[in-house]
């Protein structure tokens, strides 16, 4: 079954989220088998498969319409991915499910990528050619220039080639190193670590305010463990920008949208950062 799109109001903005499909992840796979951070997984079979649904978004705000993290569960579904087992039915294509909410792919005037792990940028491209054909594609610079993405660029890996690198040769690729005002209460800015540039996107409307945050959180431990990462990420970097973002969200009572959790809010209790998911 293919969840409904969710849909948030934020002031006059709003925030859709799109499941483009359930990955299947191990625990082990993310979080190094052993060491300390078994411990925040209670008694979890650390082994077993888990559903772990990824999503896009799109965001409408005055003139502009984003998107975020665009997937294609058909390109992840390639057996070089090992996030891509033991999946269900295949869910309508981001395309189809952008048509249904009254979307053209020509309206779409940003896409931004929070960072450049496959799942978030998957959809770039369609058939060889920009999956948004008006739209600038903002990335996160520091993703771009690792040695790993300059090996892959090199060595014409396909999963780049075929998608960023189509991109860059239509002149539609801006990597942002930084902060960025798009105007209309969005904002893109660096909240590291999961990647060496990983960004979030940001909207504010009158006293309202939602963060798409991609992968600076994967499971709502991370929220309440800031010090608790993935085998790839920088764990010193991550739980300093986990703590200056928990801080913010929760000071803003802000809508929070990881990329494969449903949304919620961080509060504090005491020093500690909880989270609670936002109930439909
Ligand atoms: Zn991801």
């Amino acid at each position: 079954m293919t969840p409904a799109a969710v849909s948030f109001r934020i002031g006059s903005a709003r925030v859709t989220s799109f499941n483009v499909g359930d990955l299947s992840l191990r625990l082990d796979e993310v979080f190094a088998p052993g060491s300390a951070d078994a411990r925040y997984f209670g008694g979890r079979d650390m082994t077993a498969p888990q559903d772990f649904p990824t999503k896009s978004f799109l965001v409408a705000s005055g003139p502009l319409t984003v998107v975020v993290d665009p997937s294609d569960y058909g390109r992840l579904l390639s057996p070089d991915h090992f996030k891509a087992r033991a999946v269900h039915v295949s869910p309508p294509t981001l395309e189809a499910q952008l048509a249904a909410a009254g979307v053209a792919p020509e309206s779409v005037t940003h896409v931004v990528v929070t960072h450049l792990h496959f799942d978030h940028y998957a959809g770039v491209t369609k058939g060889g050619a920009l999956a948004f054909p008006s739209a600038r594609y903002i990335i996160p610079a520091k993703d771009w220039e690792t040695p790993e993405m300059a090996e892959a660029r090199d060595r014409g890996d396909a999963d780049v080639a075929q998608t960023l690198r189509v991109v860059e040769a239509a002149g539609r690729l801006e990597p942002l190193d930084g902060q960025l005002d798009l105007g209309s209460g969005l904002t893109v800015e660096p909240f590291p670590g999961e990647t060496p540039g990983h960004l979030v996107v940001g909207i504010r409307s009158g006293p309202e305010s939602c963060y798409l945050v991609g992968d600076l959180y994967h499971l709502a431990e991370e929220v309440e463990h800031p010090e608790l990462a993935a085998v790839w990420a920088d764990a010193g970097a991550l739980a300093a920008s986990r703590r200056r973002f928990s801080e913010r969200a929760a000071a803003e009572r802000a809508l929070v949208i990881p990329g494969h959790l449903p949304a919620g809010r961080i509060s504090f209790k005491g020093s500690s950062p909880t989270w609670t998911e936002e109930s439909a």
